[in-house]
């Protein structure tokens, strides 16, 4: 047992002892020794003598109790004495026949008695203290310096003790001092005060204060005590978290960006410029892999950090045998020193750096490769002082780059697919144009046979022929429109005309060929001049009618309404149909849409609510719909009375 242990009978005698208990009290364990015999070496632990029989061996020997841990005095002779704790324990076997007992003794330190102990003992905690511990008067002047202040300030105790405290603190923080101690001066305690000190070799430490006033025993304030700590470590932690996060934000709204962005330049600018803020580079370029007029690939995208000159006399880095991995998608080059690099200066026709060329020493690569695995392009990044770029800025950029890599793969499907809309645009401008005339033809000769020929029947056949003619006549100009306006060539002739003259017009116009619909007209004006294209919106007013009659397969009346407010016209055209879902009501105005679901068997090419829309605009108009599904929609077109 690491304790002074010892055993002992029924009878009161000591039957063993361990080597400690014997070192600890020689007296006591004599061989054959008697518990009763302790008795005249104990003392109460303020010295005085035990009562007869009270004594812990005699309790003990008797059999009185068992003692757990009492205090008392050794004393084997008038100088010494030792603090001991007392523990004796009975043991009985299995018929509760008392066989004697086991008892251990602890030593106690020695509590002190007087001031000078104690001061000597609290002298001895603040030395040992890991805490940097020290005081000063109201004054500033340090009157004590433990250990630890010694390790974190450099000074030993005799070389501070008397000086003042500002000898620690940074010219730029001494205001701090007249604030602690104006605290102090109050009795106030400050805690955990974040600044910074000096140390005896002029570096600059982070700690934590905690100041507390030092009372005499009158309790007047006079001094104050200090715990200082080192708390670089923590500062450390709290910088990596912050620079972290920054990062984090960075490179997030770069994502968000880059992810919105269809654009290719405004990709690569934003990523070249992003990325080289990031990893503190002095420029950025980003080389996308593309050919130009004379075939050359790798043209020079976007640059950051420095006019487009700067590198139009190098040569295209690709063609060094330095840069050629990263731009053939192989792998990240970093450089400490490029011009300590074999392979620099081998390079035609600049041998190195051009004249006017930055002056550059650390450079970095990274490819940007896309998912199928396409070398996309480059990010190359240069800094005029060596070893500028760490595997943290690798780590930093690959994300990036691979991101860029995604939304260049979209730039470039979207431009394709803009590429194709556009041929088909032209091709639908070309087609339509090429039906249109030998149409014209076809019509005026449908015509010239109609007055020629008096035979009822094939007068009809020639009748219905036209007819037909002119349906396809109306489909191809509206494709031939749909052309214009991507071209930006709708023209408008615009007149003053009576706008109610061109309702009634078109009314008129399409109730002949719808005589089983009835088409109301109500109107509060019964003319109106205003300036516009009459044929443009006569044509749009025929396409309203004419949904509103097709879109109403169980209805047959139609209601239209004009009026006049202030300078604005407004036409309303009202039908009982089929109605338009709330989601389709925006699109119905795009090019080539129709709400398929509700109408399968309408035939129609879902252009003339675009072509509508975009003639009433061009006149500084709206066209909207109100609908109610299975009941019916209502199309208003306002229109500027004058002109915009
Ligand atoms: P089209 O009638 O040739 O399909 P539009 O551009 O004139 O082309 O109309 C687009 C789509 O809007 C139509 O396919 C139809 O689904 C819907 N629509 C237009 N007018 C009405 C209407 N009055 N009632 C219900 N749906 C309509």
């Amino acid at each position: 047992m690491p304790v002074a242990a010892f055993a002992y009978s029924q009878h009161g005698q000591i039957t063993g002892f361990n080597e400690l208990a014997r070192n600890l009290c020689k007296h006591l364990f004599e061989t054959e020794s008697q518990l009763a015999s302790w008795s005249r070496y104990l003392r109460q632990p303020d010295g005085k003598a035990f009562v007869a029989g009270q004594d812990p061996a005699s309790i003990t020997a008797l059999n009185t109790r068992n003692i757990d841990g009492e205090e008392l005095l050794y004393q084997p002779d008038d100088n010494s004495s030792l603090r001991l704790k007392w523990y004796t324990k009975a043991h009985y076997n299995q018929q509760r026949t008392y066989l004697g007992g086991v008892g251990t003794l602890v030593e106690i330190a020695p509590a002190p008695n007087n001031a000078e102990e104690k001061q000597a003992l609290l002298a001895a905690i603040v030395d040992t203290s890991d805490d940097t511990i020290l005081s000063k008067t109201l004054k500033g002047i340090i009157t004590s310096w433990n250990k630890s202040a010694e390790q974190m300030f450099g000074y030993a105790a005799d070389e501070i003790i008397g000086k003042h405290i500002s000898i620690l603190i940074p010219p730029s923080r001494l205001h701090e001092e007249d604030y602690i101690i104006s605290n102090i001066a109050q009795g106030k305690k400050i805690d955990h005060f974040e600044t910074i000190r000096i140390t005896k070799w002029g570096t600059e430490i982070p700690i934590s204060l905690s100041v507390s006033p030092v009372l005499d025993s009158k309790g007047r304030v006079i001094g104050a005590s200090k715990i200082a700590r080192d708390i670089s470590l923590q500062k450390a932690a709290g910088n990596i978290l912050k620079n972290y996060t920054q990062r984090l934000e960075i490179i997030n709204s770069v994502s968000k960006i880059i992810s919105e962005e269809l654009d290719l330049n405004k990709i690569l600018q934003k990523v070249t410029d992003v990325t080289t803020e990031l990893i503190g580079a002095r420029f950025g370029a980003f080389f996308y892999n593309t050919v130009n007029e004379s075939g050359d690939a790798f043209m020079l995208y976007t640059l950051s950090g420095a006019p487009k000159e700067a590198f139009e006399k190098l040569g295209m880095p690709r063609h060094t045998s330095l840069f050629r991995p990263s731009f053939l998608g192989q792998g990240i080059i970093r450089i400490d020193d490029v011009t300590l690099d074999e392979r620099y200066g081998q390079n035609h026709p600049n041998k190195g750096m051009p004249q006017g060329h930055l002056p550059v020493r650390s450079y970095m690569a990274i490819p940007v490769v896309s998912r199928s695995g396409r070398a996309i392009g480059a990010l190359l990044y240069g800094h005029p002082d060596v070893g500028k770029f760490t595997e943290e800025h690798e780590a930093l950029v690959i994300p990036i780059a691979a991101q860029a890599a995604v939304a260049l793969d979209h730039a470039k499907l979207y431009e394709e697919v803009k590429g194709l809309n556009d041929k088909k645009d032209e091709f639908i401008g070309l087609a339509s144009h090429e039906l249109k005339t030998p149409l014209t033809s076809v019509t005026g000769y449908l015509q010239i046979l109609n007055r020629m020929i008096d035979a009822e029947q094939p007068k009809k056949f020639v009748t219905k022929t036209i007819q037909q003619v002119k349906r396809l006549s109306a489909l191809v100009s509206d494709l031939l429109d749909i052309s214009k306006i991507e071209a930006g060539k709708l023209q408008l002739a615009k007149e003053y005309f009576d706008i109610y003259g061109v309702v009634a017009d078109a009314i008129e116009l399409i109730h002949q060929s719808y005589r089983a619909h009835e088409i109301k007209l109500m109107a509060d004006v019964e003319s109106l001049q205003i300036y516009a294209d009459p044929q443009r919106i006569e044509q749009v007013i025929i396409n309203l009618l004419t949904n509103a009659i097709k879109y109403s397969p169980q209805a047959n009346s139609v209601e239209v309404r004009l009026s006049h407010t202030g300078d604005e016209v407004q036409i309303s055209v009202k039908d009982f149909g089929l109605g338009i879902p709330t989601e389709k009501r925006q699109q119905i105005f795009s090019r080539f849409y129709r709400v398929d679901d509700l109408s399968p068997n309408i035939s129609g090419l879902g252009i003339g609510l675009y072509i509508s829309h975009e003639i009433v605009s061009r006149h500084g108009g709206k066209l909207w719909v109100d609908s109610t599904l299975g009941q019916g929609s209502t199309f208003w077109m306002s229109l500027p009375i004058d002109d915009v």
